[in-house]
């Protein structure tokens, strides 16, 4: 596990030899995000990623990357207008969703369709990940951070769960043996990139697509209405600029980026 050899930590106590680790597999780790081909964004709701990592996906679309969302849930319930009814926000999400991905070039949107506010970690959902997951491919899986200090919705916890098993579980060829039959093979994610984590590892230099992924946030029309827009993108901006701070750049996207390894029995994940 570790990529210091022992003999060079022997001489340590534990708590120094905790951090030298630490330290030397955040450096070997680097920027994955520089060499990924094909990035699958799981999210819980319509417009997740474009807030939290909008920058970070427009930067991939311009260099090529492949890019893909799955969205867990309908995002039915995201109103307080007690005459949008359910039904008819879901279909206005998905368009506005649509229009937001055309902004930041993600042209390949995947539906799950759970209800808003329902959903939970289940075999069914896991295993449909998994089945996407081998279709596509994916070097790294974007999802929200499970373990966010007091996150209470269950769908942000659901989804960041759901899609650290399945990418966990999408190399092992007797899980989900029905891809194979249906001709999928097991796939290998590299790594897992959570964002609202408290706990950064890696800071993308978006500075040059702030004006793009605010205008990917506008398209969720739905969930701005009146001046609430304005003061939303505001505090976006000032928090991208906290974050650029921590790079040297003007605007940053921070990540909690770990090895789809260590999200099993790695004492250290906590700290990388
Ligand atoms: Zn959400």
């Amino acid at each position: 596990m570790s990529v210091i050899p022992y003999e060079s930590l022997e001489r340590l106590s534990w708590d120094e030899a905790y951090d030298a680790i630490v330290e030397a597999r955040r450096r070997a780790m680097g920027n994955v995000f520089e060499g990924a081909r094909r990035v699958l964004c799981v999210q819980p709701h319509p417009d997740d990623t474009e807030i939290a990592v909008g920058g970070t996906v427009a930067w991939m679309r311009g260099r090529g990357v492949e890019v893909a969302y799955v969205t867990m849930t309908d995002g039915c319930m995201g109103t307080s207008d007690p005459m949008l009814y359910p039904e008819k926000l879901a279909e206005v999400r998905k368009r506005e969703q649509e229009e937001a991905a055309k902004i930041l070039g993600v042209d390949r949107l995947i539906w799950m369709n759970y209800r808003d506010s329902e959903l939970s970690v289940s075999l069914e959902a896991r295993g449909k990940l998994i089945t996407i997951i081998r279709e596509f491919k994916p070097d790294i899986v974007v999802t929200v951070d499970p373990w966010l200090t007091y996150e209470v919705h269950p769908d942000h916890i659901a989804t960041g769960i759901l899609a650290a098993e399945a990418s966990m579980f999408s190399g092992l060829v007797h899980i989900n043996p029905q891809d194979l039959r249906s001709g999928l093979t097991p796939h290998r994610v590299k790594f897992i990139a959570f964002y609202w984590s408290r706990k950064p590892n890696t800071y993308v230099d978006v500075s040059r697509y702030v004006d793009v992924k605010l205008e990917a946030i506008s398209a969720h029309r739905s969930q701005f209405p009146g001046e609430n827009l304005d003061r939303f993108l505001e505090t976006i901006k000032a928090y991208m600029k906290f974050m650029g701070k921590r790079l040297g750049v003007e605007y940053a996207e921070p990540f909690k980026i770990l090895p789809v390894g260590s999200l099993h029995c790695d004492i250290f994940a906590e700290d990388i």
